[in-house]
């Protein structure tokens, strides 16, 4: 196979999401290879949380982020990350950001689980993700020193010796170049495409976790995975989010004879924090007695949520008269690349944001609405550190052995591996559930390891049956049913070392 080599002076940003664009806009110069502007920054609802009401602070909202995280966040990454939220905000507007205003032209507020005050900044209603990406996309566009390759998947990391010395991509004409550069920036999100019910788009399946794994870059917490506890069953793949924020202007959730179940489950009802809701309707599925959300009493519904709203009007539903059928769904991961807020992973050469990034700013449950908080801060902390660190350009690297003679077709038994990942590393786990996983990623692994798509899902579904495995407790959002509490002598993040595999 003819692999051609291109040499870049510049820093390679791998996504071009909130976390990526923000770093790449930091930079003095940075190319971005990205498969589109399709992650999902551009589907966010619900809004970035921000301590910008006068009822608030960034203490406040960094005490209700530990505090929804399971005991586990680092306090400081928290801190860091909290205090960061008004210039972010104000950063974003600077570059064109239309949010919602209320009648004095001040920034409406809005509310979801887990947060004291009202701090969810949004964008037309529902479509703040749209908006963000739309504001960063259209800034890379007009500045100098951003050039974004769209169509372009990294499919590995280059090393050497000394470390991470740039990426092996493929052009959407299947064409393999190797790209030499002194430093690389994983910011290609999560991992929820590889369950079966996920609210992520179809290119969040988890590149950056497994390129990083083949580095031998230590991971962490992989074993968290959050999931929303509303997606609408409307038979559509992903699945449709119902944002929390519904939950949070008064829509409750209700049994199929119409009765509020999630009073018996927590204080905080439907405001309890997601995994309690996610699995209060798992448990309703599992004794099929239903789970709706019943959000007749939202006012100004089609112009509060247009997302929504078109999404249930596709599916034949009107949320002003019909209860909307709900399940849980994946959606966002909190373990990752091990890096601290400077984005730094333990390989030289390599640094990971945003949802591809572990910081521990989630610790075991991520706080609503706190990640495109993440992307926007930690993207700016991120670029200074590379500006900082650049040096070591011009090092020929080497990628993992046979990885540029695998197909690129996604074969069938990544949905086997999907559906896996949801019945026995789902909501609720169990030792035994998840050695059966573990045992037939094994039996899989053959079929799955001659393809990119194949091999990526076979790598990060065994990282998180591994780390689940290795939990035996309950905290945040993984939930054993074999040990549903959670144990003081585990509350502390999960690292893991992968062995680096073999070059060519
Ligand atoms: C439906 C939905 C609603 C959400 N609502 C909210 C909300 O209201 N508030 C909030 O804070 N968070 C929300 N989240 C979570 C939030 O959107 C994400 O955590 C955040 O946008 C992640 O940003 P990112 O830049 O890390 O990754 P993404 O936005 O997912 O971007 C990843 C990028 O990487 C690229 N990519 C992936 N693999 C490769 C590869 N191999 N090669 C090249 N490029 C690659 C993709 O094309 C994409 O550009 C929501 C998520 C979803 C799915």
């Amino acid at each position: 196979m003819t692999i051609e080599r291109v040499e870049l002076a510049d820093p390679v940003v791998i996504g071009s999401g909130v976390a990526g664009l923000s770093v790449a806009l930091g930079l003095p110069r940075a190319t971005v290879l990205t498969v589109g502007s399709l992650g999902s920054t551009g589907w966010a609802q619900g809004g970035i949380a921000a301590a910008v009401g006068e009822d608030d602070t960034a203490e406040l909202h960094a005490s209700d982020t530990m505090t929804v995280s399971g005991g586990i966040a680092v306090q400081r990454a928290v801190e860091v990350l909290t205090a960061g939220g008004s210039k972010a905000i104000e950063r974003l507007i600077e570059l064109g950001a239309q949010f919602d205003l209320d009648d004095r032209g001040e920034l409406k507020l809005g509310r979801e689980a887990g947060h004291q005050r009202r701090r969810i900044v949004h964008a037309d209603g529902d479509a703040t993700g749209a908006e963000v990406q739309r504001t960063l996309s259209a800034a890379a566009d007009v500045s100098d020193s951003v050039d974004v390759l769209e169509g372009w998947r990294m499919i590995d990391l280059l090393r050497d010796d000394l470390g991470v010395t740039g990426v092996l991509a493929v052009d959407s004409a299947g064409k393999i170049v190797a790209f030499d550069s002194p430093a690389v920036i994983l910011a290609t999100g999560g991992i929820g495409q590889i369950y079966r019910h996920t609210t992520n788009p179809a290119v969040v399946t988890g590149d950056g976790l497994a390129a990083a794994s083949r580095v031998g870059a230590r991971l962490a917490d992989l074993e968290f995975v959050q999931f929303h506890p509303t997606g609408l069953m409307a038979g559509r793949d992903p699945m449709p989010l119902l944002t929390e924020a519904l939950r949070g202007e008064g829509a409750t959730l209700v049994d199929d004879r119409g009765r509020r179940f999630m009073l018996r489950h927590h204080p905080d009802a439907e405001l309890a924090p997601r995994d309690v809701v996610a699995r209060a309707i798992f448990w309703q599925h599992d004794k099929q007695a239903g789970a709706f959300l019943d959000a007749r009493n939202v006012e100004d519904f089609p112009s509060r949520f247009p997302t929504v709203f078109a999404y249930a009007q596709e599916a034949g539903l009107d949320p002003r008269e019909d209860l909307l059928p709900v399940s849980p769904a994946a959606h966002y991961f909190m373990g990752g690349i091990d890096a601290g807020s400077s984005g730094r992973s333990s390989v030289s050469g390599l640094w990971a944001v945003g949802e591809a990034a572990s910081t521990g700013v989630h610790g075991a449950n991520r706080l609503a609405s706190n990640s495109l908080l993440e992307g926007l801060v930690f993207g700016a902390l991120v670029a200074e550190d590379v500006h900082h660190a650049q040096g070591l350009g011009g090092r020929i690297g080497s990628w993992t052995a046979g990885l540029a003679e695998c197909s690129l077709e996604r074969p069938p038994e990544v949905d086997a591996v999907r559906q896996l990942m949801w019945e026995r590393v789902g909501l609720v786990r169990t030792g035994n559930g998840l050695w059966d996983a573990r045992n037939r990623l094994v039996e899989l692994q053959p079929r799955l390891m001659g393809s990119i798509p194949g091999r990526v899902a076979f790598e990060v579904a065994a990282l998180v049956t591994t780390a689940a495995l290795r939990r035996s407790e309950s905290r945040g959002g993984h939930y054993r049913a074999d040990y549903p509490e959670p144990d003081s002598f585990q509350a502390n993040r999960n690292l893991v070392e992968p062995i680096p595999k073999e070059t060519e």
